[in-house]
């Protein structure tokens, strides 16, 4: 409940330049996204998405070096504004948060915990970016038939 102390590193990227990353999508992430893009969710799920051996939806990647078709050369996320929530999450995902050797290593990984810069991230903010984790870890499988789900 103290809060981590964090804040992501400009021009770091680290944890996107993972070749054979995946990155799970919820339904807002799709409806979000596909609006930035200009177009239908049906028209950006066939362009900007594939899905995983059990059917769930996750973001492309590149197919050269397997990392996320978003990621600009600058180590940038190009849609850093409307990035899924699963993205916006990190580091607080459950995986990371599991055990002390779990969170040892995703703070090696990430030089946004404790920065010099970092500002504490309160226990709970950390434990909605879990929530969001989760919820973006089940995903969807096909689109019209998870909308009405949801809306019932
Ligand atoms: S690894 Fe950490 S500091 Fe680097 S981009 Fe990701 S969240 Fe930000």
């Amino acid at each position: 409940m103290e809060g981590v102390a964090f804040r992501c590193q400009p021009n770091c990227g680290r944890c996107c330049d993972q070749p054979g990353g995946i990155v799970y999508l919820s339904p807002d992430d799709a409806e979000r996204l596909s609006e930035h893009a200009g177009l239908d969710v049906e028209a950006w799920l066939e362009r900007d998405t594939r899905k995983t051996f059990d059917g769930r939806y996750v973001l492309k990647s590149r197919e050269e070096d397997g990392v996320c078709i978003h990621l600009n050369e600058q180590k940038q996320c190009s849609i850093y504004e409307v990035r899924p929530q699963q993205c916006k999450a990190f580091p607080w995902w459950g995986e990371n948060l599991a055990t002390p050797a779990a969170w040892g290593t995703t703070k090696t990984a990430c030089p946004g915990i404790d920065a010099e810069d970092a500002i504490v991230v309160d226990g709970q903010t950390i434990r909605l970016h879990v929530f969001a984790d989760r919820t973006s870890t089940k995903g969807f499988r096909t689109w019209p038939v998870e909308k009405r789900r949801l809306n019932r």
